[in-house]
């Protein structure tokens, strides 16, 4: 299929399936063999070799999903992010990593790199310049994370890439929070992107998943440190995950849908004292996002006012649901400070404005009048039994 014409639902639905040539059933069918027979010596299937017929169709549609060359498709999103970096990183190297990074990653970074001889620093900002001063001389790669996590700022895509390429180095992106539907970070010069699809590409909360999507040159050195570290899914998943990823075009349309709405309502709340969503017009980052985004996200966050305590809040709510993870179809809420910032310092979390009061926020597919409601009656109990308290 020539992609490039294609709509992004129909890459979703049609890119890359296994063809039904005994039944033409409208499915991919599953093979679960780990062994094949091998009729050419240099084609020898094994499911670590990441090359089952199921994980190798599925590797098309991500592909076409990220305009890449090609996929890989791991067993979780820190097994692709692992996996990319320590294919192009070897002791002597630096990387400079985007401050506001995923706690897991965050953890590999300070608990495993120095193992491997390779040094890091971390940004104190995410403007260009903040990426410029940490370089060094052995520096040889740029990490981002765009939207980041809690506080939805954005990275200027091409301005790193621009900047890595004057001195020769390699991008990499954690490209969950967009999803591809929302951000190909590929058509601003990003050499290397990796997923959690365990969020948005699997979204009914029920698989956990990671893609690595580059050129062919890239990912030819991807697949050689892949099956050496053997992350790859098992393909009863890789197989849930081509049935989800078909619909992520329509979830994360939704998903954006409501985020908006929702920010909108946050901003108007006189509960609410701050909302973070690169939607609003008031966000920082509004022109940036809109010149490199399709669609804002279903990410938010926001901080309620000091008189409405956090924990209670979470424990009013009667349809959206506090949870550790994000971006499954139905809506959930985290405190960052007791998640997944609990183990920053309060010195590092206040030098990244991440307060006590925050709240991070993974809109749903819900009807949007359900989730305000929701928002409104938690607020409204939590203050009434203050007053009575
Ligand atoms: C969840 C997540 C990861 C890690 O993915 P796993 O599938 O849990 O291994 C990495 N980056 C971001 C932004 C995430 O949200």
């Amino acid at each position: 299929m020539d992609t490039d014409k294609k709509g992004i639902n129909t890459i979703c639905t049609h890119e890359g399936g296994v063809k039904d040539v005994l039944f033409k059933g409208a499915t991919s069918p599953l093979y679960t063999s780990t062994s094949y027979a091998f009729e050419d010596v240099d084609a020898k299937r094994y499911p670590r070799y990441f090359n089952t017929p199921n994980q190798e169709a599925l590797g098309k549609k991500l592909a076409a999903l990220e305009h890449a060359d090609q996929a890989m498709i791991f067993g979780s999103g820190m097994a692709a992010i692992s996996t990319a970096l320590l294919t192009f990183l070897q002791a002597g190297d630096h990387v400079v990593f985007q401050q506001t990074l995923y706690g897991g990653t965050y953890n590999l970074v300070v608990t495993q790199l120095e193992k491997f001889g390779i040094s890091y620093s971390f940004t104190t900002g995410w403007q260009v310049a903040d990426f410029e001063r940490e370089l060094q001389q052995n520096t040889k790669l740029i990490y981002v994370e765009t939207p980041s996590n809690p506080l939805l700022t954005i990275t200027d895509l091409s301005g790193v890439a621009q900047l890595a390429k004057s001195k020769g180095l390699m991008t990499m992106i954690d490209n969950t929070f967009a999803s591809p539907i929302n951000q190909n970070p590929i058509d601003f010069g990003i050499d290397v992107v990796c997923h959690s699809a365990t969020k948005y590409m699997g979204g009914h909360s029920d698989i956990c998943a990671g893609v690595v999507a580059s050129s062919k040159e890239n990912m030819e050195q991807v697949y050689q440190t892949a099956i050496c570290f053997g992350g790859n899914l098992s393909d009863y998943t890789v197989w849930l995950l081509e049935r989800s990823l078909k619909t992520m075009g329509i979830r994360v349309k939704e998903q954006n849908n409501n985020a908006q709405k929702m920010a909108h309502f946050l901003l108007d709340h006189p509960d609410i004292v701050a909302v973070h969503y690169p939607g609003l017009e008031n966000h920082p980052d509004h022109g940036l996002a809109k010149s490199q985004m399709k669609g804002f996200g279903g990410m938010l966050s926001f901080e309620l006012s000091r008189e409405v305590d956090v924990s209670q809040f979470f424990k009013q709510l009667k349809l959206i649901k506090p949870s550790m993870s994000l971006a499954g179809l139905e809506s959930t809420v985290s405190a960052p400070v007791t998640t997944s910032h609990a183990l920053m310092s309060a010195e590092d979390r206040k030098k990244q404005g991440i307060t006590d009061f925050l709240v991070r926020f993974s809109l749903g597919i819900e009807n949007i009048e359900d989730l305000t409601e929701d928002i409104e009656q938690a607020i409204n109990s939590v203050k009434s039994m203050q007053v009575h308290a």
